[in-house]
């Protein structure tokens, strides 16, 4: 047994998950992130990147950050207040607004600390966040954390939503929402979204991880009004799509200013290597041009889709972004699949509670512009026979 209690717990509280199938294990990847992987020595062709244009290993992004590095060295030094701030963050930043149609944008180092630094910079105990059900883990952590009042409605219910906006005494509110929910790879709807956040004088910050990059030419899922509305925050994650590293936000100038001043994950924090920053305008420049990628992309999912519609059990959710996942039902049996088609050398992972909810354990086939259509149509195929068998 061991020397104190609170590791006794821990023990036991491993054990237990193990138990239920719910040990999350960690693989080695010894390749490039990409298309085709190298995992604890085995080759595979892998469906569970969110590098969905194949960016991660582009060269024209690392040679950017090479010479970047050849330049400037590897660490920004300091915090973006105290010298960190590098002329690469900024170009980025105004290139990243232009691009998404919002008048400025603020870097942060990774999208967990965006949401959580939006929040508590914008509510505090005057504040109420209505949030989706189905929003990721980091939006509900800073929703949690910022201090406000927290209203969650049923994933994409926005007559409950209303509801619950017409019921609240707060003094400032804000609704936010993944903009492609990652685990369902549904899209929000923007323009029905800000039309409440309008009508109840409220802010709308949208999550736009997985759109970015992917939606509208790339600049995401914006919509001609959320581009122009002041009440929309929107924000982009940079380690999916556009291949690198951070997130950005965008906003309202004065939105920008104050997160300048008050967004805690910003200012106690050192800067994103200035590398990076010029790997993302490299990036920005290939998500602008990469049509021919999402032109690609959408082929795949259109195959997939065709090719997984009426299995005898499992069922392809309804979803029209790269994130299709497919139904199981209990995390066990989604873990055993996901297995076997490991063992015939496709990467495809059980997404299982408590990340969605119990009885829905999937799997998550995230699909990429460097798939070739012939590894679509194995991921496919090897699917309908497991299915049958
Ligand atoms: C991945 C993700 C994040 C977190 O972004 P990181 O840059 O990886 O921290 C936030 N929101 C959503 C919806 C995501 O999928």
């Amino acid at each position: 047994m061991s020397a104190f209690d609170a590791l006794a717990r821990i023990q036991q509280g491993l054990a237990q998950l193990e138990s239920e199938s719910l040990l999350r294990k960690r693989s080695l990847l010894e390749s490039a992130q990409g298309a085709h992987v190298r995992v604890d020595g085995r080759e595979l062709v892998s469906f569970c990147s969110n590098d969905y244009l194949g960016l991660a290993n582009d060269p024209t992004l690392a040679a950017a950050a090479a010479a970047a590095i050849g330049e400037y060295g590897v660490g920004a030094g300091a915090s973006h207040l105290v010298t960190g701030h590098h002329r690469l963050h900024h170009e980025f930043e105004q290139s990243f607004a232009a691009f998404v149609g919002k008048p400025a944008a603020l870097m942060f180092s990774t999208g967990y600390m965006a949401n959580l630094g939006v929040l508590t910079a914008l509510l505090g105990r005057h504040g109420e966040v209505f949030a989706d059900k189905l929003n990721h883990a980091s939006l509900n952590d800073a929703a949690q954390q910022c201090g406000a009042k927290f209203t969650r409605f049923a994933h994409a219910d926005l007559g409950q939503l209303e509801s619950r906006l017409k019921r609240s005494a707060a003094r400032d509110k804000l609704i936010c929402a993944d903009l492609v929910f990652s685990m369902d790879g549904d899209v929000a709807d923007v323009d029905r979204l800000l039309e409440l956040a309008e009508a109840h004088d409220a802010w709308l910050y949208l999550d736009d991880a997985h759109g970015f990059g992917v939606l509208d030419e790339g600049r995401g899922g914006l919509t001609e009004a959320a581009r122009k509305s002041p009440r929309v925050i929107y924000l982009a994650t940079l380690g999916k799509a556009a291949g690198v590293f951070g997130a950005a936000v965008a906003a309202h100038a004065d939105v920008v200013e104050w997160l300048v001043q008050k967004a805690r994950t910003y200012i106690y924090t050192t800067a994103m290597p200035p590398a990076l920053a010029a790997a993302l305008l490299a990036s920005l420049e290939q998500v602008a041009a990469g049509q021919a990628r999402r032109d690609r992309l959408r082929g795949h999912v259109e195959a997939l889709r065709a090719g997984l519609a009426g299995l005898p059990h499992w069922r392809l959710m309804p979803s029209a972004t790269p994130i299709q996942p497919l139904l199981i039902g209990g995390n066990a049996e989604a873990v055993a699949v996901s297995r076997k088609l490991l063992e015939l050398g496709l990467l495809v992972p059980a997404i299982r509670t408590p990340t969605v909810p119990r009885g829905t354990a999937r799997l998550r086939i995230s699909l990429s512009s460097a798939h070739t259509p012939e590894e679509v149509t194995r991921l496919v195929s090897t699917i309908q026979a497991l299915d049958r068998a």
